[in-house]
């Protein structure tokens, strides 16, 4: 059974470009319930940290300056299947192939800069609002 929380983070081209009310009223529109947020700026520590997944992908250096680039808003969303939702609000990766009508393809810049993140399965949904939250605020 799939769970009922994910992790979005909104990225420093979509805060920087005074995005992030819109996009906030987009997930809320879109039925999700806002569980946990906070506006903050990643370190380049925090930044390695957090997508040290992708650490052997060609972009990862790029990956991180980026996301160091500018503030985020990071938030623990609540609907049901949220993860899945949340990835089909957001669209494709690069947001010359999100469907219209999705956040990527209204707001992003590019493959890089491309406006939000969204956790790919539950596993790491929890890992990632552990990343940002501690268990009190998430509740
Ligand atoms: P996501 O799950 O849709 O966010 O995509 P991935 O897990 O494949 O990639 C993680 C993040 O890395 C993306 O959201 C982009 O910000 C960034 N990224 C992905 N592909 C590229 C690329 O080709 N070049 C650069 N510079 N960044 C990329």
């Amino acid at each position: 059974m799939s769970g009922n929380r994910t992790f979005t983070m909104i990225k420093p081209d979509a805060t920087t470009a005074g995005n992030t009310g819109k996009i906030l009223d987009k997930i809320i529109e879109s039925g999700f319930t806002i569980r946990a947020m906070k506006w903050t700026q990643l370190s380049k520590e925090d930044a390695s940290r957090f997508y040290e997944v992708h650490k052997e992908r060609p972009f990862y250096g790029e990956l991180v300056e980026y996301m160091t680039s500018g503030p985020i808003v990071a938030a623990i969303l609540e609907k049901e299947n949220a993860v899945e939702a949340f990835r089909n609000l957001i669209g494709a990766t690069d947001p010359s192939k999100a469907e219209e009508g999705t956040i990527r393809k209204m707001f992003a810049k590019s493959i890089a800069a491309n406006a939000v993140h969204g956790s790919d399965s539950d596993e790491n949904a929890a890992i990632e609002g552990a990343f940002f939250f501690s268990s009190r605020e998430q509740a």
